[in-house]
């Protein structure tokens, strides 16, 4: 076990706010586990639909070449009724104060059901690593619409693969599929953001998915602090200034509390 892990909670929450305090470009890095307490399941927990629809079946190319997969991949986003509904949870909520304090620079996610945002993070200052859940657009025009409209328009018209209502060019939603590149401008911006940050605080991620998971790694490198919150083991412990074992929805309001205080 890392050396980082802490025994004492709350002596790890005092050093993490003291963190915060001293921090002048704090940068926020999130994974699937952030948003678990708002009901969307994770990669690796039981009963997710994850479990159900295997995204290293539905890569990029695959979703392409074959009207199954598309069929399919429409079918599980038709089914992701916990993304839709989502609210914010007290982690997403702690970022955004710390926003609104002044303090964060960015936030980089791996994420794509835009909780950052409704919780109060300007959508400028979040960095979408694996695109967004909450848009569709066509490979061939380039023309784009709220999930929500393709999702009302699938139900009504009782399509199993709709098509571009312009060209008749193949839909996706705008998240980054296995096997797709990741996007450039993004992931540029998220690599200079790690390399100058002097602080980053790791939320709900198991840090193994490249290049995002590299992120951290690119701020110690550069001479930051990193701090991890998550409820299992990480590929980033040996290497945190500081882990913390617990859920980030108690963890993360509880430090912004701490520093809040000793402000
Ligand atoms: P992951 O599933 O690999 O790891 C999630 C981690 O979060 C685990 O280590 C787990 O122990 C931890 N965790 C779960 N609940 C927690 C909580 N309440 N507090 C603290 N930690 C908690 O997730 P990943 O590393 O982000 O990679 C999965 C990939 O799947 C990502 O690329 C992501 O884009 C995608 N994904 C996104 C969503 C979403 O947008 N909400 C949901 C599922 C998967």
């Amino acid at each position: 076990m890392s050396n980082a892990v802490a025994t004492d909670l709350d002596a790890a929450i005092e050093l993490a706010a003291q963190w915060v305090s001293e921090a002048e470009r704090l940068v926020v890095f999130t994974g699937a586990g952030v948003s678990t307490e708002s009901g969307i399941p994770d990669f690796r927990s039981p009963g997710g639909i994850w479990e159900k629809y295997d995204p290293r079946e539905l890569t990029y190319q695959k979703f392409l070449a074959d009207p199954a997969v598309r069929k399919l991949r429409w079918k599980m986003f038709m089914e992701m009724e916990a993304m839709w509904d989502a609210k914010p949870n007290p982690a997403h909520l702690a970022v955004a104060e710390l926003h609104k304090l002044g303090k964060l620079r960015a936030v980089i996610t791996q994420n794509v059901d835009g909780l950052h945002q409704d919780a109060g993070v300007p959508a400028e200052r979040v960095i979408e690593l694996h695109g967004t859940n909450r848009e569709v657009y066509c490979l061939r025009c380039g023309a784009r619409w709220p999930s929500s409209e393709i999702r009302e328009r699938i139900a009504r018209e009782k399509v199993e693969i709709p098509d571009c209502v312009k060209c008749g060019g193949i839909l996706k939603t705008a998240t980054v599929s296995f096997g797709q590149a990741m996007p450039e401008k993004e992931t540029a911006e998220a690599v200079r953001l790690s390399e100058q940050a002097d602080l980053m605080i790791v939320m709900g991620s198991t840090l193994v998915v490249n290049p995002a998971a590299m992120m951290p790694r690119i701020t110690k490198e550069n001479g930051g602090r990193v701090v991890i919150i998550n409820l299992s083991g990480t590929e980033g412990d040996h290497y945190a200034d500081l882990v913390v074992r617990g859920k980030a929805g108690e963890l993360m309001p509880r430090i912004v509390e701490r520093y809040k205080k000793n402000r």
